[in-house]
């Protein structure tokens, strides 16, 4: 079995009290124990020198959309709205082949950037291009994260009053049952889960009422966690008034779909009461600062939140709306944002490592196994290496949180597996991955010109 001891370290477990100068003590995916000073002698143990270095849990990603990884720096100034029309066209050439290497390369960069676990909510699935979620599980099987894939799925195209052009949603019984499908093939309960599947259509205005009620009861029959995108922009809210005649939060909770099982991406356009409902509800949000900012939706009322008690993650979104997405950087993007609407003493820096990681663990569900370093989770751990310039921060987690620029990461350990060492990824060929990544930006625009899109040849000019 696995054993490792990392000692002479800074550790800020999250839950409980920061240790200046420790031990953590790994034994086969789990923390065996942690505490102040060297190691009781391990037998065997692979020792770590963590001189100069913080250990942090590693960070969860609640929301992204990795197959974006392949359509990054386009539209660069539209609004969500305007952003996702001109990319659909483009999304909808998609293959298993460019969803395999957009999953690896954004798979790979956020575990550079500190990520054990990662959500990825998927939910546009072309006619005929393979088999899209076994892609992205392969992706993240092949790099060794824990990975939380989001079965996602649209109903409400164009003719039925949605955004997107009726070629790229699917009929709402094949959804229900690829969806049941996903979570009979891949979700795995048990404590130690690498892969655990959601249930997840995609929004208020790409999705019909009846598809968000069926797939919440879908969800809850199979003790599975629903996600979706809400309250993101105002083009949203004035979309819901007009067609549905209320706010996107009294529709959720109109169709059941407010609760302890449920984890909201965004949550920027939110009412005092709303605020309320979160906290009431044990609802979650994935706050995801950079995709706001790029596409101007608007700065999430996250301090309020949190004063309120409701649960906050943090998340990257997709790539196309937050390019080279990192998850590191989200934390410092949360902490600025809320002090630049609230003043400095909205977030603190510890407040913000606790939306990456426990806030995380808790949209998943997962916050008795992951999101926090005590005796007995799971051994998900990033080693930061602070003994560089950010020796000069008298503080190591304000070092890590207020500064710019990502520490090296001496380690990053997934149920006491080793994921990066020295900065690299060690499971797969990074080189490869990042290629990969790059290739599959070329074929789907390649497939999308074959198709004749005439909007893939726009964004492209
Ligand atoms: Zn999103």
């Amino acid at each position: 079995m696995n054993s490792m001891v990392i000692e002479n370290v800074h550790i800020a477990p999250v839950v409980g009290a920061e240790i200046p100068s420790g031990h953590i003590h790994v034994e086969g995916d789990r923390i065996a124990a942690l505490g102040p000073g060297p190691a009781p002698a391990v037998p065997g143990a692979t020792r770590v020198d963590g001189t100069g270095c913080l250990a942090t849990p590693g960070l969860v990603n609640t929301h992204h959309h990795l197959y974006q990884w392949a359509s990054q720096g386009l539209a660069q100034d539209g609004t969500l709205f305007e952003w996702l029309v001109a990319l659909y066209p483009l999304w909808a050439a998609m293959d298993a082949e460019v969803v395999k290497g957009a999953a690896g390369a954004g798979l790979g960069y956020l575990a550079l950037s500190g990520c054990t676990t990662s959500s990825d909510h998927h939910y546009i699935f072309p006619k005929g291009r393979g088999d899209l979620l076994a892609a992205e599980v392969e992706a993240a099987q092949e790099l060794g994260i824990r990975f939380h894939p989001v079965r996602g799925s649209m109903d409400r195209g164009a003719s039925q009053g949605g955004l997107p052009p009726d070629v790229l949603v699917e009929k709402l019984d094949e959804i229900l049952d690829a969806t049941a499908d996903a979570v009979d093939t891949y979700h795995d309960p048990s404590f130690s889960s690498k892969l655990r599947v959601a249930v997840g259509p995609c929004s208020p205005f790409t999705v019909s009422a009846d598809l968000m009620t069926e797939a919440a009861s879908l969800a809850r029959s199979k003790n599975v966690r629903l996600h979706t995108h809400l309250a993101e922009s105002l083009d949203e809210e004035e979309h819901c008034l007009a067609q549905l005649g209320m706010r996107p939060l009294e529709y959720m909770e109109k169709l059941g779909w407010l609760g302890p099982d449920v984890w909201f991406a965004h949550a920027v356009h939110l009412s005092d009461s709303d605020i309320g409902t979160f906290a009431r509800t044990r609802t979650g949000t994935a706050h995801c600062p950079s995709s706001n900012g790029r596409l101007g939706a608007g700065v999430a009322r996250v301090t309020e939140l949190l004063r309120r008690g409701a649960n906050v993650g943090l998340g990257v979104d997709g790539s196309a709306s937050s390019e080279l997405t990192s998850l590191f950087g989200e934390m410092r993007q949360a902490l600025l944002f809320q002090r630049a609407r609230y003043g400095p003493a909205a977030v603190t820096a510890r407040q913000a490592l606790e939306m990456a990681t426990i806030g995380g663990a808790g949209n998943l569900g997962r916050q008795e196994e992951i999101g926090s370093l005590e005796a007995g989770k799971l051994a998900d751990i990033a080693l930061w290496r602070l003994d560089g310039f950010a020796e000069a921060v008298a503080d190591p987690v304000c070092a890590l949180v207020f500064g710019g620029r990502q520490p090296p990461l001496a380690l990053l350990l997934v149920g006491g597996e080793t994921i990066v060492e020295d900065g690299e990824l060690r499971t797969v060929a990074q080189d490869e991955l990042a290629r990969a990544g790059g290739a599959a930006r070329r074929r789907l625009a390649r497939l999308a010109e074959e198709q004749g899109f005439a909007a893939a040849k726009e964004v492209h000019a």
